[in-house]
């Protein structure tokens, strides 16, 4: 197939929204959705024939189970078609494939270095990604879309890298571009803690509309769930919170050529660094987590409670300016998230103001290694069918 690079088409008005409104659970009736979306009775009808035609929404009397519901409600089917991923991080990337509803039929994570640079990294995912295809036995037809998310700043709209400290070689490389040519489907790509974000967000937290996602890993980053959507930034950089100064650590310089960066005092790399003495040579955040839980070690469970309070240093000015419902915590390092929260808890509270903290939830990632390729799956799905992310007008290969 040719590839697909042109603007998209809209889709037959309505559609989108319509299906946006069964998908989410707001309407499950042809008289809900004439009152929800404002379309008229017979135009309701038209495209609701369309996605029953297409699949992607049952009616109840077509034998599926349906929880209760009166005969004739209409539900989305999530079966309907599968959507390619990949959560790339500095060295390991998480590769599957997900449904429409980020239910996760494979998945898989392979040490892989973001640094070799893109031409050998894009070759493998592509391979990889075919491969899952065949082990799923999933009908290529089916596969609605592809989505990556990248361990720095990413342009979304055009789904390329911008200046990425980490990803020698991938500045302004066009990867949606070319996975959605490799494919011929639609391909969306964004910063991983975005899609992270996103995935425990649409997953876990869909009943709050703003909520921080940190994950601490080798890095540090923070995805902004702002009124229900991804907050990305004028630039792609919103919640780059990994570089956030923090005062007392002026003699630690941190890998973006600044000193005293957050990422440089609290990350799982700077916890490495800091228990080095009892952990293996090249030592990874694994081995910290492994350590910590296992080494019956009183420092190290105080490295990561300190780190917590470094972490929760900044994220009360983030409390306090966005007001979250709820502050997920994910990531490897998260995996040790009784220290690393309970340092994380005790800064918040005590920085943030009373009113900001008054509910305010701060917990652990609910998906763990799963939420950045359910996140992909889903940004794939709002954007492709149902156009939930219509901001993002561009999409490479959009239908
Ligand atoms: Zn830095």
């Amino acid at each position: 197939m040719a590839p697909k690079n042109s603007a998209p088409h809209p889709p037959d008005a309505g559609t989108s929204q319509l299906l946006e409104l069964i998908r989410t659970g707001r309407a499950s009736t042809r008289q809900e959705l004439v009152r929800m979306s404002g379309l008229s009775r017979s135009t309701v009808s038209q495209r609701l024939e369309g996605l029953l035609a297409r699949g992607l929404v049952i009616a109840g009397d077509q034998g599926e189970s349906m929880g209760g519901r009166p005969p004739g409600s209409l539900l989305f089917n999530p079966k309907a078609g599968f959507v390619l991923v990949a959560d790339c991080g500095a060295s390991q990337t998480h590769t599957g494939i997900a449904d429409l509803g980020g239910d996760v039929l494979i998945g898989e994570i392979t040490d892989r270095a973001i640094a070799e640079g893109p031409e050998g990294f894009l070759a493998w995912l592509e391979a990889r990604l075919d491969e899952h295809l065949r082990e799923a036995s999933v009908d290529p037809a089916l596969v609605r879309g592809v989505g990556v998310g990248l361990p720095g700043p990413v342009e979304h709209r055009k789904g390329r890298p911008v200046s990425p400290p980490i990803m020698p070689g991938w500045d302004g490389y066009p990867v949606a571009e070319r996975l959605a040519e490799t494919f011929s489907r639609p391909a969306l790509v964004d910063n991983d803690v975005n899609i992270m974000a996103l995935g425990e967000h649409r997953l876990a937290h869909n009943e709050v509309r703003d909520m921080l996602f940190v994950k601490v890993g080798t890095g540090i980053g923070c995805g902004l769930v702002l009124g229900g959507n991804i907050h990305r930034g004028a630039h792609g950089a919103a919640g780059d919170i990994g570089h956030i100064h923090v005062p007392g650590h002026d003699d630690v310089l941190c890998s973006c050529g600044n000193i005293g960066c957050l990422e440089s005092v609290a990350s799982g790399g700077a916890l490495a660094a800091q228990l080095s003495d009892v952990l293996p040579r090249d030592a990874k955040v694994s081995d910290v987590v492994d350590h910590v839980l296992h080494g019956d070690d009183p420092r190290a469970v105080a490295a990561v409670r300190n780190a917590g309070r470094e972490i929760g240093g900044v994220l009360a000015g983030l409390v306090n300016t966005c007001d979250p419902d709820v502050i997920v915590i994910g990531g490897q390092m998260a995996l040790a998230d009784r220290p690393l929260i309970a340092g994380i808890r005790e800064i918040v509270y005590r920085r943030s103001l009373p009113l900001a903290t008054h509910n305010l939830r701060i917990i652990k990632s609910s998906l763990d290694e799963r939420a950045g390729i359910v996140g992909a799956a889903l940004m794939v799905v709002e954007r492709v069918l149902t156009d939930r992310g219509a901001s993002v007008a561009d999409a490479a290969g959009a239908p």
